[in-house]
């Protein structure tokens, strides 16, 4: 005789939050992203099929592995997770669990996701985030991105907040942590201003080093 758990089959799919870093594919077509622990080597789309980290061939979750999406019940648990050195530059998402799961007292491992929102925290400097932007690492074929404002993007690769909710898809949601929302789809006037800024700022900057290089005695 197998002994089972009780089986749940809840009316709409459960909610679950995580902290993940934002992801731009190589060639600039793609968003998404990869998780900060286990299953970090495999980046996500926004809606997205967990994959067995170890490349066993049964279906995640399975029991006896610890594959699949992870999340936790409670936002407050997710964020808190944020204030260690190593996941500092990640960012808050907020997911809906689809598929299997197996449900634990913290929180979910599943087999399908739905990335519905994501907060960004604030800049290295400590202003609000208008970008994405190249974090300086990444995984194979994947630039990971972190939060910066319009005066530290520079010359990085970058994407607004609403740029990479356009490419991410799937209606996913892109906010900074105490900023104007960014919402995904036709741009509202607060994004056109955050957009706006962030051109701005990186003329300004594209401005400075030609001025610089233009300038008698200065190396290039
Ligand atoms: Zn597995
Ligand atoms: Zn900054």
């Amino acid at each position: 005789m197998r002994l089972r758990l009780p089986e749940e089959r809840p009316t709409e799919p459960p909610t679950g939050y995580k902290i993940a870093h934002p992801v731009l594919s190589h060639d600039g077509t793609r968003a998404g992203f990869t998780g900060v622990s286990l299953g970090g080597a495999l980046p996500y789309g926004v809606l997205d099929e967990a994959r067995c980290v170890y490349g066993r061939r049964h279906r995640s979750p399975h029991r006896r592995c610890d594959c699949g999406f992870h999340c936790v019940h409670e936002s407050a648990v997710a964020e808190a997770m944020l204030c260690t050195a190593e996941h500092r530059a990640a960012v808050l998402l907020e997911v809906s669990v689809l598929g299997a799961y197996i449900r634990f007292e913290r929180g979910f491992r599943y087999a399908r996701q739905r990335v519905r929102g994501a907060t960004v925290g604030p800049c290295d400097c400590g202003a609000v985030a208008a970008a994405l932007a190249d974090a300086g690492w990444g995984r194979p074929g994947w630039r990971v991105l972190t939060a910066a404002c319009a005066g530290c993007v520079r010359g990085r690769t970058s994407l607004s907040l609403a740029s990479f909710a356009r490419l991410a898809g799937e209606g996913l949601r892109v906010r900074a942590a105490t900023g104007p929302v960014a919402v995904t789809g036709s741009l509202g006037v607060s994004e056109l201003v955050a957009e706006a800024a962030l051109l701005q700022a990186r003329l300004d900057w594209f401005q400075s080093q030609l001025t610089r290089l233009q300038e008698p005695g200065t190396q290039g």
